[in-house]
């Protein structure tokens, strides 16, 4: 039952902090398990890895994905208005 537990700990690629199963943020792509204790250790991360993304190929999805997160708000901003009215 121990070994279940080791089994479970992850350790932050960024800061080599280890975490319990259920913590941090734990994400897997392309069979690269990638592993951070916290949020901020992600944005470090993150941050990284999009300055090393050739922009050419990047800007579409960011652009697309601005926009999505744009049309999000806009969406709770106008739940918000009809709620106020
Ligand atoms: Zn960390």
């Amino acid at each position: 039952m121990v070994y279940m537990s080791v089994e479970r700990r992850h350790k932050c690629i960024v800061c080599g902090r280890p975490f319990p199963e259920g913590q941090g943020i734990v994400l897997r792509i392309s069979g690269e398990v990638l592993e951070f204790h916290s949020s901020k250790c992600f944005s470090k991360f993150a941050r990284d890895l999009l300055t090393r993304l050739p922009e050419e190929e990047v800007k579409g999805y960011i652009k697309k994905l601005r926009e999505e997160y744009i049309e999000l708000l806009e969406q709770k901003q106008r739940l918000r208005s009809k709620r106020i009215a």
